[in-house]
């Protein structure tokens, strides 16, 4: 027998001494195991009714009796057989996912556009940029960790592949994993239910350099920050470099344990500003020099004076006004099209769309109640029109599954990718869908 089952089987034992000979024979005996998925025990109730029964009556023993036996989970899932299916379709999916990322960190490549040369430095960024450097030349000597905050867009990520190319190239012999939260998270979770941690550990414990980018979402995951607590600690007695990136200062990361947050003040943290407008059209003409664009000087005057608080955009905008000129068929970008460019770029500032906003659309749309768009009602009155709300967030925002999870009452990012990627496969064959779902986007990008 396997030690899942073997496993499974004390628990019910345990349970038979736990609970009435009645309540054990209906709602214990005849549940059917699953499997362990992240913190996640999942089981199988042979009816609805057994599901609430269990649920009810015996929830917290049987939970306790789980964490005894595997470690690592800290929640019980009990399916019905109607809800059997799907579960098992959203944890296939999540395995992809997870399978892709694992990838990437061993990879662990860096975006050789991503280099200190390429990056304009300014009064806004000037510190933090020599602390990167600083790092970059002595890894765990002076600053560790280096905790680099700011806005998005304002080449945190840059600065840790900087970091990474500079010494992939200059320190041959020194290991570095560069991961997001998000792939740490998921590669320790992944690590939890293949029963493989201690390869997880050895992985990120190995490293000479460990960069963790948008830590801040480790916000709330108990679990994540408990085991990335460990890893710290082992690489910091060592003398090795952590470099993190995050969108708030630590202190503002909310649910964060106070000892992660007292480690990440041990070392430096350095903010990283807004640029001024002449690092904006610095930035500019570096990118215009790097990809060799062609275009006026007053263009650039004109989208640096008028884009001011991301350097994404700011970049975005230039490649806007590119493509325009070429689809224009012009050898030269001119202010012509740096102001059509510049219109989208307005109306999509001045829209200010958040989750609120199209949550709230949607309700309108389909007659449903917030509560029910974000609460665990099944039916399909309510299902579809969450599905289609999750569908158009991913679509119209830039913000990581996870949050949106969160803001559908704590779903995993998971079902939230499930759902988005089911609505964008039905778009594709029903017509009355689609035309809902451009009605739809109309609406949330009209009434302000
Ligand atoms: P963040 O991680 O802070 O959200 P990124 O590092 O992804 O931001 O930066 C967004 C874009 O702006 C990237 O293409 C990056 O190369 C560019 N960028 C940011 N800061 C600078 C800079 N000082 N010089 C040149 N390019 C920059
Ligand atoms: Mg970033």
């Amino acid at each position: 027998m396997n030690n899942f089952l073997s496993k499974w089987n004390e628990v019910l034992r345990d349970m038979q001494k736990l609970v009435s000979v009645v309540s054990y024979e209906l709602y214990v005996e005849t549940l059917e195991p699953i499997k362990v998925d992240n913190n996640k025990f999942v089981v199988l109730a042979s009816t609805s009714t057994n599901k609430r029964r269990l649920l009810e009556l015996h929830k917290d023993k049987i939970l306790n009796v789980i964490k005894d036996y595997f470690e690592g989970v800290d929640e019980i899932i009990v399916l019905e057989p109607s809800e059997k299916e799907a579960f098992l379709e959203d944890i296939k999916q999540a395995e992809e996912i997870i399978e892709n990322s694992q990838n990437e960190t061993q990879k662990s490549k860096f975006n050789e556009k991503y280099t200190f040369d390429n990056f304009v430095v300014g009064k806004s960024n000037q510190i933090v940029y020599s602390a990167a450097l600083n790092v970059a030349e002595n890894p765990g000597k002076h600053f560790n960790p280096l905790f680099i905050y700011g806005g998005t867009g304002l080449g945190k990520t840059h600065l840790l592949h900087a970091i990474g190319n500079h010494i992939t190239k200059n320190n041959k012999s020194l290991k570095i994993a560069y991961v997001t939260c998000e792939q740490f998270m998921n590669a320790y979770t992944k690590s939890l239910t293949k029963k493989n941690v201690e390869d997880f550990r050895a992985t990120y414990r190995e490293v000479d350099v460990l960069m963790v980018d948008d830590i801040q979402f480790i916000a709330n995951k108990t679990g994540t920050q408990e085991e990335f607590f460990h890893t710290f600690n082992d690489l910091y007695q060592f003398n090795k470099q952590i470099i993190l990136a995050s969108d708030k200062h630590p202190r503002n990361i909310e649910a964060l344990e106070e000892r992660l947050r007292s480690r990440f003040s041990g070392g430096l943290i350095q903010d990283i500003q807004k640029p001024d407008f002449e690092t904006r059209l610095a930035i500019l003409q570096k990118k215009v020099e790097i990809e060799n664009y062609s275009v006026e000087n007053n263009v650039l005057e004109f989208l640096a004076e008028n884009i001011d608080n991301n350097i994404r955009e700011l970049e975005g905008s230039l490649n806007k006004v590119v493509s325009l000129s070429i689809l224009m068929g012009k050898n030269k970008a001119t202010m012509f099209e740096a102001e059509e460019a510049l219109k989208d770029i307005a109306t999509s500032q001045t829209q200010n769309l958040t989750v609120d906003k199209i949550m709230d659309t949607v309700c309108k749309y389909y007659n449903v109640k917030k509560s029910d768009l974000i609460g665990k009602k099944k039916n399909k009155e309510i299902v579809d029109p969450r599905q289609i709300c999750i569908y158009l967030i991913t679509e119209l925002l830039d913000i990581p599954l996870m949050t949106i999870g969160a803001a559908f009452g704590g779903r995993d990012h998971t079902t939230i990718m499930h759902a988005r990627d089911k609505i964008a496969q039905n778009i594709k064959t029903n017509r009355s869908l689609k035309t809902n779902i451009d009605d739809l986007i109309v609406m949330i990008k009209s009434d302000n």
